[in-house]
């Protein structure tokens, strides 16, 4: 087989071999195929995209050269978001379905580009552990039902090698590509059990609905291939989800929604995509599900749980890292918040510090954005609308103030929750 005719031929936008696969995946891990060559095939993925058959191929061929867990035996359900800016549900979400008896073993990855990684979070918590052996995830589960981690080198190298040349050769919106990638990392993992935040908008990777069809069908017949069952839940990705932007703040507005503060679309996505995974994962109807995990906010055994999880892991609440000095960010005009841009928001956090160009990036956990007004609310000229919290206090905040569009009237919110599709 030679790689340049391979290319040519998903040029010509004809079908892969699972044989091809297999070879140019292997090569690729192994340092034969060289990254310019799999920076064409992938843009020549990009355009031409592939087939049902061809994802999962490609899905088998990046999982023959994985550590491939076995979680059968377990109660557990694994959750995944396609990733958005201030997505902190993760931290919300495996406290809250493991305070209800479900089994939640949640490897997360860093942030690259304008999205943020749950690893990265976890890591503005001061002593965070978030490399654990097997044996010391296998007693937390055991003690605690529970585990956040980072993703393990040996779980699918060729999504991180991948991954990494999508990031820098404009191919990550590949739909084959994405879903390939997350339900290898998923099956590898090892649950049975599976829910997707599938995130749809300006603010997300997906950003149409044909493109939502088609990555919930591609995932859908990965999951079916190797008997997983699947859930999607499909969610606006617009605007931020909550109002705290950035690492150390982010597990702020975690740990309040774990207290109570439930009445926002950061609550509802998080009780929604919990009640699918307890669903799932104890045989409830769905009714019943959101009943338990209700409960478990309200009694303030879910909060125990996410600090329990958090001690284990030697972490501690009491000084998440935040930025010291706040700049405020004052409305240009008199009316309705209308727009907050989530893309132009995410893109100001990432040159403040808290985002990565490339993966060996340092950045700065505590740096972030609260917004202190939401959409639809009315604001007058010069009211705050926004802190800044920086280390640099003749911060330029020019750019942030393009996210906002104010107007006379309010505009029709719509509910963040679009639809969920069942496997
Ligand atoms: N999340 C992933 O893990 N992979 C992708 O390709 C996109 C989002």
């Amino acid at each position: 087989m030679k790689v340049v005719d391979l290319i040519n031929h998903k040029r010509l936008n004809q079908e892969l071999s699972k044989e091809a696969l297999d070879y140019l995946v292997r090569g690729f891990l192994q340092d034969e195929i060289k990254d310019y060559q799999v920076s064409a095939l992938l843009m020549a993925i990009c355009i031409n995209g592939m087939t049902v058959e061809e994802t999962i191929n490609l899905t088998k061929a990046m999982l023959k050269h994985s550590l491939i867990l076995d979680l059968s035996s377990l109660n557990a359900v694994d959750k995944h978001s396609t990733g958005g800016v201030g997505d902190k549900t993760t931290l919300i979400v495996v406290p809250l379905v493991a305070s209800c008896g479900v089994i939640v073993p949640k490897m997360s990855g860093r942030g690259l580009g304008y999205t943020g990684g749950t690893s990265d979070k976890l890591e503005a918590i001061p002593g965070m552990q978030v490399h654990l052996t097997k044996a010391e995830i296998k007693e937390q589960l055991k003690q605690l039902g529970a585990v956040l981690m980072t993703t393990n080198p040996e779980l699918v190298p060729a999504d991180s090698k991948l991954y990494a040349l999508r990031d820098v050769t404009g191919t990550v919106s590949s739909l084959p590509l994405i879903a390939a990638s997350i339900m290898s990392k998923k099956i590898a993992a090892g649950t049975t059990k599976i829910v997707i935040d599938l995130k749809v908008g300006k603010g997300a990777l997906i950003q149409t609905k044909e493109e939502t069809k088609l990555l919930v069908k591609l995932m859908m017949a990965i999951a079916n291939h190797f008997q997983k069952k699947l859930t999607i839940v499909i969610s606006r990705m617009d605007s931020p989800l909550g109002s705290y932007l950035g690492h150390g703040l982010e597990v702020i507005e975690a740990l309040k929604v774990l207290k109570g503060d439930l009445n926002n679309d950061l609550g509802l996505l998080s009780i929604t995509i919990a009640s699918e995974m307890v669903s799932l994962g104890l045989g409830l109807d769905l009714n019943q599900a959101r009943e338990l995990v209700l409960a478990k906010l309200n009694s303030g055994a879910a909060l125990a749980k996410f600090k329990a999880i958090i001690t284990a892991q030697k972490g501690d609440l009491n000084h998440i890292i935040v930025a010291p000095q706040v700049v405020m960010l004052k409305a240009p005009g008199t009316g309705y918040i209308t727009k907050i841009d989530a893309l132009i928001m995410a893109r100001f956090c990432q040159t403040i510090g808290g985002g990565r160009l490339t993966s060996e990036d340092q950045i700065d956990h505590g740096v972030g954005i609260v917004l202190t007004k939401q959409i639809n609310d009315y604001v007058k000229t010069g009211e705050v609308i926004a802190k800044v919290y920086t280390r640099n206090l003749k911060l330029d905040l020019d750019p942030l103030k393009k996210a906002y569009s104010i107007n006379e009237k309010p505009i029709k919110k719509e509910s963040i929750i679009i639809d969920i599709i069942y496997s």
